[in-house]
C-alpha cells in the first residue's frame, strides 16, 4: 500500500496546492488508496489523471473536456512592491521557498522555483499578490515536480528542526524561571517533576 501512495504521489505536480481538497499531493495519494476519486487533481488535469488511473486500475471515466476547463493555468505568483508590508506571511506557506524577503523589507518571487500554488495570495494580509499566467507549456511545469518536491521537503524538515529548536530554547527558560539559580540538584529534580507530570 504505502509504494502505490508513492508511486501516486510520484505522478502529481507537487505544488501542495490543495484543490483536490487534501492538505497536499501526499495526502491526496493516500486518500485514492482509502476511495477518493483519482479526477480531483486541477492543475495536474486529464494527464495526471491517466498517470493515476494506470496505477490503480481505477474505473472511473476521465472527461478530457471538462478536466481541461478546471485545470489551473501554469502560473507564478507577482507581488506589486508599492504594497508590499513586508509582513512575512507569504514566506511562511510558500512550499517551495520561492519567496525571499524579510521583516519588514520588500519580498521578491524568485519565479524559476515558484509552482503557482496561490498559497501566498491567500495568506497575504494586504491583497499585493496576483497570480499570472506564463508561457510555459504543461509538460514543461510538470517535468520540475520533482524539484519542486525535493524543495516542500527540505522545507518541512527544516521547520520540524525549527520547531525541536524553539521548544529546547523554550525548555530552557521555563527551567530557569522555575528553578532561579539554584542548584543542579534542585533542577534535575524539577525536571524529574515535568516527566512524571508528562506520564500521567
Ligand atoms: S497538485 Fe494536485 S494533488 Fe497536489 S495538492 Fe494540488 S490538487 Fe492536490
Ligand atoms: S510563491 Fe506563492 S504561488 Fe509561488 S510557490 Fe510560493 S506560495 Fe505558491
Ligand atoms: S504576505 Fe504580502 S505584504 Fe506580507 S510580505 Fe508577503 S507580499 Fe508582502
Amino acid at each position: 500500500m504505502k509504494s502505490q501512495i508513492n508511486k501516486m504521489n510520484q505522478v502529481l505536480p507537487q505544488t501542495q496546492c490543495g484543490l483536490c481538497g487534501y492538505a497536499g499531493c501526499f495526502p491526496y495519494a493516500k486518500a485514492i488508496t482509502e476511495g477518493a476519486s483519482i479526477l480531483l487533481c486541477q492543475p495536474g488535469g486529464a494527464q495526471v489523471a491517466q498517470k493515476l488511473k494506470q496505477i490503480t486500475g481505477s474505473v472511473e471515466l476521465i472527461d478530457q473536456e471538462k478536466m481541461e476547463l478546471k485545470r489551473t493555468p501554469v502560473q507564478v505568483v507577482d507581488i506589486d512592491l508599492d504594497e508590499c508590508i513586508g509582513c512575512t506571511k507569504c514566506l511562511d506557506v510558500c512550499p517551495t521557498d520561492a519567496i525571499i524577503g524579510s521583516h519588514k523589507m520588500l519580498h521578491r518571487v524568485l519565479e524559476d522555483q515558484c509552482n503557482g500554488c496561490e498559497l501566498c495570495t491567500q495568506a497575504c494580509p494586504v491583497d499585493c499578490m496576483t497570480m499570472k499566467p506564463i508561457d510555459q507549456s504543461f509538460d514543461a511545469f510538470y517535468a520540475k515536480r520533482g524539484e519542486f518536491k525535493i524543495r516542500f521537503d527540505a522545507k518541512k524538515k527544516r521547520q520540524i528542526l525549527q520547531k525541536d529548536d524553539y521548544n529546547r530554547r523554550h525548555a530552557k527558560v521555563k527551567l530557569k524561571q522555575a528553578t532561579g539559580d539554584r542548584t543542579l540538584a534542585i533542577r534535575r529534580e524539577q525536571i524529574q517533576k515535568w516527566l512524571n507530570d508528562e506520564d500521567k
